[in-house]
């Protein structure tokens, strides 16, 4: 079940806030009375600062899932997910972007190796065939010598 965060302060129902990450948490500030709400996110690899990442706008509207773990935003003008800082593996903060090369060039290497260990094996094979032809050659040899 997927709910809409409503701001619960008495007489304010407002559906739009400011979002920050603060540490493991994300922070909500409801842009009409200003009430904070904390939701734990530190399940999530990245941080979301407010600021949507298609039309820079600041504000979000914020569903939580209440089966799976997970809060989402969205950009009260386009709808669009806010911007998204990832920390690299050396704790460093990078953006979607740069994660994203990062993993593809991660996968790259790892397929590299995976085709580098191949032509080792195949290199093996065929110098197991060398033996096998060789041995083959002497047996041929031995059998010729012997009639
Ligand atoms: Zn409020
Ligand atoms: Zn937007």
């Amino acid at each position: 079940m997927i709910r809409t965060v409503v701001c619960q302060r008495e007489g304010c129902c407002g559906n739009k806030f400011y979002i920050e990450t603060i540490d493991n948490n994300l922070q909500l500030t409801c842009k009409e009375c200003e009430t904070k709400y904390l939701f734990d996110i530190s399940y999530y690899d990245f941080i979301m600062i407010s600021s949507c990442s298609k039309c820079s706008n600041d504000t979000f509207k914020v569903f939580r899932d209440e089966e799976k773990e997970g809060v989402y935003a969205k950009c009260t003008e386009c709808g669009g997910p806010p911007e998204k800082i990832y920390i690299d593996s050396d704790g460093i903060q990078v953006s979607y972007e740069i994660k994203l090369l990062h993993d593809i060039k991660e996968l790259m290497y790892r397929v590299e190796q995976r085709v580098c260990n191949l032509e080792l094996k195949v290199g093996d094979l065929e110098r197991g065939q060398d033996v096998l032809e060789q041995s083959l050659a002497y047996i041929n040899r031995y059998i010729v010598e012997e009639r």
